[in-house]
């Protein structure tokens, strides 16, 4: 039987894929197509679409986090990227990557980007995310290390598979009565290891938006994780890590 995906047929017919057909795909039901074999899964309700997103992240956001890997305060926000591919959604378990020994977990307020943007004022960012989910910005400290010794980028100890694992749902702006008030935090095997509330920011969200979009445009459906609070350490195969906006349960995975 000729296999194909939806996205593989509009590419053959079209010659590429039009960015406008992800929106509808992110609003279709889950839909399983077959791929040589295997099954799977195109588009989901609150799904990412890997076909144009991308995933930002901001470092060294929170003093006592800065504090307790001895980096120094930066004047400006530290921003990297990870691939599509670190994504990690539903719950799936985590697998530790054979290459570091040291994987620590990095509890973080995720933004929703819901339109595009360029140069985006502080004052007009606040429309430019719709949602805010909670994720994990996994990090292979040892490799990190290693490579911020030699000045080196950090992607690969940032950006590996499965390295952003975030909740399947994404909660309204408009559920939240102070976007500078939110609390959230990380328990490992049920123990509180990390506590967090977004006023303890040093950029919010307006600025780190802003600042971003100076350099890359925002798209709808990219993701930025804004930053950890103290307390990050590593994990282990056997751990099951639970994150919570206030008292709201938002992931629940397995290391593996
Ligand atoms: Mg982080």
């Amino acid at each position: 039987m000729f296999a194909t995906t939806p996205g593989a047929a509009v590419s053959r017919y079209f010659g590429f894929w039009p960015r406008e057909l992800n929106a509808i795909f992110d609003r279709l039901p889950r839909v399983f197509c077959k791929t040589g074999g295997s099954v799977v899964a195109v588009s989901a309700p609150n799904s990412f679409n890997s076909l144009s997103m991308k995933i930002l992240c901001i470092g060294r956001n929170y003093a006592e986090h800065i504090a307790e890997l001895q980096n120094e305060t930066p004047d400006a926000p530290v921003i990297f990227a990870k691939p599509d591919t670190a994504l990690l959604q539903r719950n799936q378990p985590f697998f530790l990557p054979d290459f570091s020994q040291d994987i620590h977990h990095e509890v973080e307020l995720v933004l929703r980007i819901c339109k595009n943007g360029k140069n985006i004022e502080e004052k007009f960012a606040p429309t430019y995310f719709d949602a805010i989910g909670l994720g994990i910005d996994f990090t292979a400290r040892d490799l990190q290390s290693k490579l911020k010794s030699k000045g080196l980028p950090w992607e690969l100890a940032k950006g590996f598979d499965g390295s952003a694992p975030i909740s399947q749902e994404f909660k309204p702006v408009s559920e939240f009565a102070d976007l500078k008030n939110i609390d959230f935090r990380l328990e490992v095997n049920g123990e509180v290891r990390q506590q967090g509330n977004s006023g303890l920011m040093l950029h919010d969200f307006s600025k780190i938006i802003s600042y971003i979009s100076q350099f890359i445009t925002l798209k709808m459906g990219d993701l930025i994780f804004t930053g950890t609070p103290s307390g990050v350490g590593p994990v282990k195969i056997g751990d099951q890590l639970t994150g919570f906006i206030g008292e709201d349960k938002m992931f629940d995975l397995a290391v593996k």
